[in-house]
């Protein structure tokens, strides 16, 4: 009797866990100012969920579009920054979560930037965020389906100019959960730099 109330009990925190993760917090959609981080590496994030502007001399790389409405904040962080919004040639995400991609359709459609994404991520980018593993079809973790420009394999390059991203596949908190590296250079000197896809444990 004691081991089914335990097994109760965990079943509710992780029912509990599940919906909390699947609920937008107000920090996701508290703005933040923008920022260097190095090099031409930016933060152009929100309090809560983080987004990456990789500047160079052929346009810009933004790594993950976040919510839908977090797009005209991440155009306003950008443009402050004194960049041009429309110069986003390359989008990526981190994976494929509505948090971090449901402003894929939109920034697609203002930029015209090409759409790359692992291979592993792919099929749910293209059908809205449909069949995930975690939160299977619930309405609140669906996006508008967007067509994926380059599919990515674990150690392909993207490049813009003279910077080179590799895309790492850390799987785990989605299928294709990637982990970006580059070298960021600042006063003649060179800095390794990782953007982790996500530290989260799926409940
Ligand atoms: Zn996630």
């Amino acid at each position: 009797m004691q081991k089914i109330m335990r097994i109760a009990r965990l079943a509710l925190l992780l029912m509990f866990a599940a919906a909390a993760a699947a609920q937008e917090t107000p920090d996701w959609t508290s703005p933040f100012p923008p920022f260097k981080i190095i090099g031409n590496i930016y933060y152009v994030g929100s309090q809560g969920l983080a987004s990456y502007l990789l500047v160079t001399p052929q346009g810009l790389i933004l790594i993950n579009s976040n919510l839908e409405k977090s797009v005209p904040m991440i155009r306003e962080s950008v443009e402050k920054l004194g960049f041009h919004f429309k110069d986003i040639k390359i989008l990526l995400i981190s994976h494929a979560h509505w948090d971090h991609c449901a402003g894929s359709a939109a920034i697609k459609e203002l930029t015209g930037a090409k759409y790359m994404v692992m291979d592993e991520d792919v099929p749910e980018i293209e059908a809205g965020g449909k069949g995930n593993f975690q939160y299977g079809d619930v309405l609140t973790s669906r996006y508008q389906p967007v067509k994926v420009d380059r599919v990515l394999h674990d150690g392909d390059t993207v490049r813009l100019g003279d910077t080179v991203l590799t895309a790492h596949l850390t799987p785990g908190h989605t299928k294709g959960t990637t982990t970006w590296t580059t070298v960021a250079k600042e006063d003649g000197k060179s800095y390794n730099v990782v953007i982790v896809g996500s530290p989260n444990v799926n409940a």
